[in-house]
């Protein structure tokens, strides 16, 4: 049974004082019937002793009637209960009959007269306590003069009177210390709430710390120990408190990040889940779950993930746990990845996955892995149907190829027969039209019209010609003939050549050599130079009016040399850049000009066959320029400009 402090305080000192004021008063009392007996024995004694002396002259004479006056003065004695008078052989000579009493035997009193010595009293009860019992104190005393025994005096006396006194005593007593027992009581009780006050305060106050309020603080009204003690509780409810505030800070810091988390893992449409080192799923993703076809994580989570996802190939061969992959590289502490495995959903039907396993380590220690993995069936289905489509385009660009290549092969073959065919009659109208020129000196308009056929019939062999040379080139039987060719010797030459056009078209010529150096190229002689003359004619065809033409020879490094033509023509606009090499196009160039359209495509022919390269830089409105990169030595040569 729970008891409060005070109460178990209050209810032992009162019971050590009950005990010890029971036994004052016991003690009292029994001192107060001791005393009172002691008292009452002398107080007889000396009255009977007196008795005994007023009857002594009854007994001496022995005169009855005189006993008997002597007794009735007697009868007058408030506490005399009885008296009898006996002789010396203990017979009752004269009595106060009218007192009933208690007799002793006659033999008593003789055996008293002899056996006592004179002056004895002799006591009937030995103890005040024995006249209790029937509220007479008896005493015998021997009479006696001088020696000689006359009798006995037998009297009892009340002892009522003193028992009430006794009474009374014991009862005052009895009141004072139930009085002193209640005042102790009360003192004991204020004692102890104004001692327990304080431990009331700090059990109140242990109360509300224990509900988890740390913020109330215990009130301190003493400057004692439990005032001492009060301050502890409120300096550890300080200390508490703010733990707990820090503790409150941590914990919504850790909420906010496991929220964050749950969030993140809720989110992202990756499944993830982790495994400890037994393989046992510890935790998996919504997307995990949904994508594996599962209603709840709980289905995953505790389980052998290896067993339950992971367990066959994709052939259908079982996947032993011992040689997963994810759980091989966890061993190693390393990452692993594969987009070559399946997994398996609930209902038995595998999904092609790519996944990546980590290994989660704590404080140094492998304690599980985390793996990431998505569905990549689209993935597969759009590989396949790309690889379908490699296929079959690889199968239609090889048939088209074949293709092409017989039509090309045919056509080739048709614009070399084509050519043949036509250059042999083209020579006849030329040969004959020359016959016919010289033949008719005097007929102007016929004259004309023969100049018309013979200029047509030269443009017509031009483009024979060029486009037989073509034809020698795409069917790869063009014949070169590489030898070391000095440059400035080609270009002179080719110069020398179209300086009559030069000066026709009133353009100026730039020659420029920045070296003073030869450069000497490996190529073949002839095509070189029918490179060059393409090149340069184009520059003098399509320049603007006395425009000018710059020719530059460069070194890029020690084994190239390039030559650069520049115009101050039109210009080529950027996207007919793309087509100048394309054979027969002529990118809308005036018919006023005259051209083929195929100088071009054999010049890029040519130079790459020579092992060369062939470009252009052209602004529109400023001019272009032409350059040819072939490899090269270099020779010492002086430097000179030709102007013309
Ligand atoms: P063409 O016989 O027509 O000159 P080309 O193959 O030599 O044939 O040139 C193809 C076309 O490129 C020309 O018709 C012309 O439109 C253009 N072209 C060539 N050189 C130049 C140049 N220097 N400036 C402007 N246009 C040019």
């Amino acid at each position: 049974m729970r008891m409060r402090l005070s109460t178990r305080l209050i209810l032992g000192v009162v019971a050590i004082e009950a005990v010890m004021l029971t036994i004052l008063v016991w003690n009292s009392v029994r001192l107060i019937s001791s005393s009172h007996g002691e008292l009452l024995e002398s107080a007889t004694q000396n009255e009977t002793r007196l008795i005994a002396n007023t009857l002594a002259p009854g007994l001496l004479s022995n005169d009855i009637a005189l006993l008997n006056d002597s007794l009735s003065l007697l009868k007058s004695h408030h506490n005399l209960v009885h008296l009898d008078v006996h002789d010396v052989d203990g017979n009752v000579i004269a009595s106060l009959q009218d007192v009933a009493h208690k007799h002793v035997d006659t033999q008593t009193h003789r055996n008293l007269l002899n056996t006592t010595k004179a002056g004895d009293t002799v006591k009937a009860d030995t103890t005040y306590q024995d006249a209790l019992s029937d509220g007479v104190f008896d005493v015998i005393k021997k009479v006696e003069v001088y020696g000689q025994q006359l009798g006995t005096v037998h009297a009892g006396y009340s002892v009522e009177a003193i028992n009430q006194f006794t009474r009374q005593t014991r009862f005052q007593n009895t009141v004072i210390a139930a009085v002193a027992l209640i005042l102790s009581i009360l003192a004991t009780i204020l004692l102890g709430l104004v001692l327990t006050r304080g431990l009331r305060k700090l059990e109140e106050g242990a109360n509300v710390f224990g509900q988890g309020d740390l913020a109330y603080r215990i009130p301190i009204s003493s400057h004692d120990e439990i005032g001492d003690v009060a301050q502890s509780f409120n300096q550890m409810a300080d200390y508490l408190r703010k733990g707990q505030r820090e503790l409150e800070k941590k914990n919504r810091q850790l909420v906010e990040q496991s929220e964050q988390i749950r969030l993140l893992m809720d989110s992202t449409e990756e499944a993830i889940y982790g495994a400890d080192l037994n393989g046992l799923c510890t935790f998996v993703n919504p997307a995990c779950v949904r994508v594996l076809g599962y209603s709840h994580q709980d289905e995953l989570v505790g389980h052998s993930i290896h067993e339950m996802i992971h367990h066959t190939h994709p052939d259908g061969t079982d996947y032993p746990k011992e040689q997963c992959l994810v759980r091989l590289a966890t061993q190693e502490r390393k990452s692993g990845h594969s987009d070559e495995e399946v997994h398996w959903r609930k209902d038995g039907t595998s999904l092609p996955v790519e996944w990546w396993s980590h290994p989660i380590i704590k404080e140094d220690r492998i304690i599980g892995s985390v793996v990431t993995f998505i569905d990549i069936t689209e993935r597969r289905k759009v590989e396949q149907a790309l690889m379908d489509a490699h296929n079959s385009l690889e199968q239609r660009v090889q048939e088209r190829t074949e293709q092409l290549e017989k039509a090309s092969n045919a056509k080739t073959e048709f614009l070399s027969r084509m050519s043949h065919e036509l250059r042999t009659p083209l020579n006849a109208i030329l040969g004959f039209g020359q016959l016919l020129e010289m033949g008719l000196q005097d007929n102007e308009t016929h004259k004309q019209y023969i100049n018309e056929v013979l200029h047509a019939s030269e443009h017509l062999l031009e483009l024979i010609n060029e486009t037989l040379d073509l034809s020698r080139i795409e069917s790869g039987k063009m014949e070169l003939n590489i030898e070391e060719v000095n440059l400035s010797e080609v270009l002179d030459e080719c110069v020398a050549l179209l300086n009559p056009l030069i000066v026709e078209n009133e353009l100026t010529f730039i020659r420029e050599k920045n070296d003073a150096k030869d450069h000497i190229l490996r190529v073949d002689r002839t095509r070189a130079k029918q490179v060059f003359i393409n090149i340069l004619s184009n520059a003098i065809k399509y320049n603007s009016d006395k425009g000018t033409i710059t020719l530059q020879v460069t070194t890029p490094d020690n084994e190239r040399v390039k030559i650069s033509i520049t115009d101050t023509g039109p210009g080529i606009p950027d996207a007919m850049q793309e087509r100048i090499f394309e054979p027969f196009d002529r990118l809308g160039s005036s018919e006023a000009i005259e051209g083929t359209g195929v100088g071009l495509a054999i010049t890029r022919s040519l130079v790459e066959l020579m092992k060369g390269k062939v470009g252009l830089t052209s602004h529109v409105g400023s001019g272009s320029t032409f350059w040819v990169e072939f490899e090269g030595v270099v020779e010492d040569s002086p430097e000179k400009i030709v102007t013309t």
